[in-house]
């Protein structure tokens, strides 16, 4: 216990505890600071003339001024300050990056320890407001739980904050003040679902080509690289500005008043991947085109795929044929220099080599629920008897998660959980049902009461991960290494 600290001066007699070896870290030359665990809990501890920034409780050791500071915001803020490597950076200009949202807010240690086998620059901190409504939690305990993540790990090679899906003004504005370094634009509601079954003649009646829209895309072909041209024809381009341009000007307005003046600090995702059709490949050109046309800088888009991107598991629909369109898709991504963006990445691992190949080893992939799975296996595998309760109240508000997420699942086919061996209940994660139970329910699971007002699981359940915390990140760092794997296997 507490060997290879770095030379650090503290008399652990006078004060016991556990400290994290990666997070001893020299204050300036002025004192030290670093993370123990006292009593099942854990706490920054400052030594030196800077103790006095933070918040808790003070107290002398070796001959310093030391304080014992919770793990809170306000404390997250001056380490963020004493330590730059604990704020995020803009990384999606790396050529690897990866988004792991950790709803739970304990995800980050196994996703440093999955990362640091790969060069991939992950993004840590990375929430929608719909996931945040469903946990209560807020933009600014995601990016806390990254601080204190990174700071307990010694990862200095630097992590992105993304504001995921955002659709208001207010909301990019909001994240940015905190600091996130990633606005994901979520323009879905601004693009047409309709123009799909139109007619020729109804489409031609809603949009009269200008002179310029004639000009810059009739009669000509895009090539975009790998022997890829693009063409459109008059009904094509109609299509695309009665479905995209909404979203276009949408998308511009946004980049020329919260992001244009920041673009060092802030990368900027176009998502455009909410919607009922996939996003043909002219269709995602002629996107890109025009938001370049505009000046905005875009560091990824987010189309929309063919086939399905469902929650939690593999992808559906034809490999092949999606096969065919990343390799448009991915050239179109290079020619305008951006990355593009696989959104609810989780599990996908038919796909993965396909998005390694045809991205030529530049992607960034998101992935949020799959982290959260892992979180309940580690319940079914630590305590089954919490683990059956669980599952059964998913059962139950399983129509209810229904509103907030579109999945296939099919809760008749799920085994009867009492009827399970114990050692047996992990295996249950296998199935694409179960995994999809557990994953759209999380917002009831975390977040339901009893009569008397108090949590139905969340405080057990923290207990449970407080306490496995080295299973949890030992399983996190294996399933995303898995994701990792199959991306870089080119
Ligand atoms: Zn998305």
């Amino acid at each position: 216990m507490n060997n290879n600290l770095n030379g650090l001066p503290f008399n652990f007699s006078k004060y016991p505890c556990r400290v994290y070896p990666a997070s001893v870290n020299k204050l300036n030359g002025d004192g030290w600071a670093f993370i123990a665990e006292k009593n099942g809990e854990d706490m920054l501890i400052v030594m030196g003339s800077k103790a006095v920034e933070y918040q808790g409780k003070h107290f002398q050791n070796a001959g310093f001024s030391c304080i014992e500071a919770p793990l809170n915001s306000a404390n997250a803020q001056i380490l963020r300050q004493h330590f730059t490597f604990t704020a995020p950076v803009p990384v999606l200009r790396k050529d690897r990056s990866f988004g792991l949202g950790d709803r739970l807010g304990i995800a980050g240690e196994g996703h440093l320890q999955a990362m640091v086998e790969y060069d991939a620059y992950p993004v840590l901190a990375q929430q929608s407001s719909r996931e945040l409504n469903l946990t209560q939690r807020s933009y600014v305990d995601v990016l806390d739980a990254a601080s204190w993540a990174v700071f307990r790990h010694g990862y200095r090679r630097g992590f992105g904050a993304d504001g995921d899906h955002l659709k208001k003004p207010e909301e990019v504005e909001y994240v940015l003040s905190l600091g996130f370094t990633m606005i994901t634009l979520d323009c879905s509601e601004y693009i047409r679902n309709d123009v799909d079954d139109m007619s020729m003649e109804q489409v031609a009646k809603e949009c009269v080509l200008t002179d310029e829209m004639r000009q810059r895309y009739l009669g000509q072909s895009f090539n975009v690289g790998d022997e890829i041209a693009i063409t459109f024809c008059e009904d094509s381009l109609r299509r695309c500005i009665l479905i995209y341009k909404k979203a276009i000007e949408f998308a511009a307005e946004i980049f020329k008043v919260h992001i244009s003046d920041k673009t060092d600090q802030v990368d900027f995702e176009v998502s455009i991947d909410e919607t009922a059709t996939p996003t043909l490949p002219k269709q995602h050109y002629f996107v890109a085109n025009e938001l370049v046309h505009r000046g905005v800088k875009i560091a990824t888009v987010a189309p929309r795929f063919c086939g399905e991107f469902q929650k939690g598991v593999d992808y559906i629909g034809d490999v092949k044929q999606f096969d065919a369109e990343m390799k448009v898709h991915a050239a179109i991504a290079r020619h305008f220099g951006y990355k593009l963006s696989i959104h609810s990445g989780s599990d996908k691992f038919s796909v993965f080599p396909s998005i390694g190949k045809n991205a030529k080893g530049r992607f960034h992939v998101k992935t949020a629920g799959t982290s959260w799975l892992v979180a309940m296996q580690v319940v079914a595998e630590a305590d089954p008897v919490l683990y059956r309760q669980v599952h059964k109240h998913a059962l139950e508000r399983f129509r209810d998660a229904t509103k907030y997420y579109r999945v296939t699942t099919d809760i008749a086919n799920l085994p009867d959980v009492d009827t399970l061996e114990d050692k047996s209940l992990p295996e249950l994660f296998m199935l694409n049902d179960v995994r999809q139970l557990i994953h759209i329910t999380y917002g009831f699971i975390l977040t339901d009461k009893d009569d008397k007002g108090n949590f139905l699981f969340r405080d057990q359940l923290y207990v449970l991960w407080n306490k496995n915390r080295e299973l949890y990140a030992q399983r996190l760092k294996e399933h995303i290494g898995r994701h990792l794997k199959l991306l870089y296997n080119q």
